[in-house]
């Protein structure tokens, strides 16, 4: 057996242990040993190791009724860390995230909208060290760094094909990165990081199938099959915002006429009220409306009408258990959600799909990105299947 090989399977026994301790423990030596088939010797030597880098640490239980106590295994969720960046047009959010998926500690930084990809790569790596000194932790314990960003992304090579929001084409991410601050990389669209944070810690936690839509400075959703973000040939899956709903439509910044996004998006509402009267913010906008200017409550009216008809059409598509909402325009206007709740279900979806799926409101709101692209950097360190890859990789090119 050559030697890669061997590192190989030790790799994957302490991932399998790992993994075993993380979702069933506490557990005792002997029940690792019993439950993985490995040898009490392998299951020991992984233990140890496994401790002595802090992954995981001993409690003490009695487990009988003669009051025998047992040394049982748990893992340290402070342990496995990773880091979470979220990159957007005019900021920078890094946060550390633990195995439980809760953010220890973050930092954000301000980012001009024409910032070159490298500079905010450079300004990344340096944040991330004085984040990780602030909290007198070892970039040793930390598996990997997630980037979640807007933008269509090549999960498999680290690369971001475009971001109209970022300014950024063909734009390597991950290889930078990497080489950057030492440590794995993983890069993927931001509603896809935050539909996965949602599915494995916010409000669509047990969901088989979920659809995450995100109403913001674009419109765009991901959905998530049995744990899994479903990606399609080119991680676009999901790209609703450019599906178009009216041929004789408005322009969309991206060149075709009449795409979803132009009816929805903050910026196409924002242009569209602009025609009338100058404003600047959505909150002005629906000031407008409430103070009863019509041509307000037009735009309002049919962006409300198109969201609820962007979760039906999603239910028809998909068939999925859940759709979380989230997006500026759902989070933060509470008509909107009034909206939903009395028009959706009961005017909007197709009649046989009501009732079959439930309409939730993103809980971890802000936090989303940072946090599943942290839980998505913590998947890369836990992917056996794409470590199989890379040894493949390694004996094609010996
Ligand atoms: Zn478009």
């Amino acid at each position: 057996m050559q030697k890669h090989d061997q590192d190989f399977i030790r790799r994957k026994n302490r991932i399998t242990v790992f993994e075993l301790i993380k979702n069933s423990s506490p557990l005792s030596r002997a029940e690792i040993a019993r439950l993985t088939g490995m040898s009490p010797t392998t299951v020991s030597r992984i233990v140890s190791e496994l401790h002595s880098q802090s992954f995981m640490r001993e409690i003490e239980q009695i487990t009988s009724s003669v009051g025998r106590k047992a040394v049982l295994l748990q893992v340290n969720p402070r342990s496995v860390l990773s880091v979470g960046v979220e990159i957007d047009k005019s900021s920078i959010r890094i946060g550390i995230v633990d195995l439980d998926g809760k953010i220890i500690s973050d930092k954000q930084m301000e980012r001009a909208g024409n910032e070159d990809a490298l500079i905010t790569l450079e300004r990344i790596a340096k944040g991330l060290l004085v984040l990780l000194e602030q909290e007198g932790l070892d970039k040793q314990n930390v598996v990997g760094v997630g980037v979640g960003l807007p933008g269509i992304v090549d999960y498999s090579t680290g690369t971001v094909l475009f971001s109209a929001q970022l300014g950024w084409k063909r734009t390597e991410i991950s290889s930078v990165l990497q080489k950057l601050t030492g440590l794995e990389v993983a890069v993927d669209n931001e509603l896809k990081v935050k539909a996965l944070a949602e599915h494995l810690y916010g409000s669509a936690r047990g969901s088989k199938r979920s659809v995450l839509i995100g109403f913001g400075s674009g419109v765009g959703s991901s959905l998530i099959i049995d744990g899994e973000v479903y990606r399609g040939e080119t991680n676009s899956a999901g790209e609703i915002g450019h599906t178009v709903i009216d041929p004789n439509g408005i322009l969309c910044e991206c060149g075709k006429v009449g795409c979803l996004q132009t009816y929805i998006a903050e910026a196409s509402l924002i242009e569209q009220a602009n025609k009338v009267k100058p404003i600047t913010t959505l909150e002005e906008l629906f000031q407008a409306k409430n103070n009863g200017d019509f041509w307000a409550a037009n735009i309002l009216d049919r962006a409300m009408t198109f969201v609820a008809v962007t979760v039906s059409n999603i239910a028809c598509m998909y068939n999925p258990d859940t759709v979380i909402l989230s997006g500026k325009l759902v989070e933060r206007f509470a008509e909107v959600r009034e909206f939903i709740a009395e028009k959706c279900m009961g005017q909007f979806v197709w009649e046989p799909l009501r009732g079959t799926f439930q309409i939730v409101y993103s809980t971890l709101a802000g936090d989303g990105v940072v946090i599943g692209s942290g839980l998505l950097a913590q998947n890369l360190f836990l992917d056996i299947d794409r470590q199989l890859e890379q040894a493949d990789h390694l004996t094609l090119n010996h």
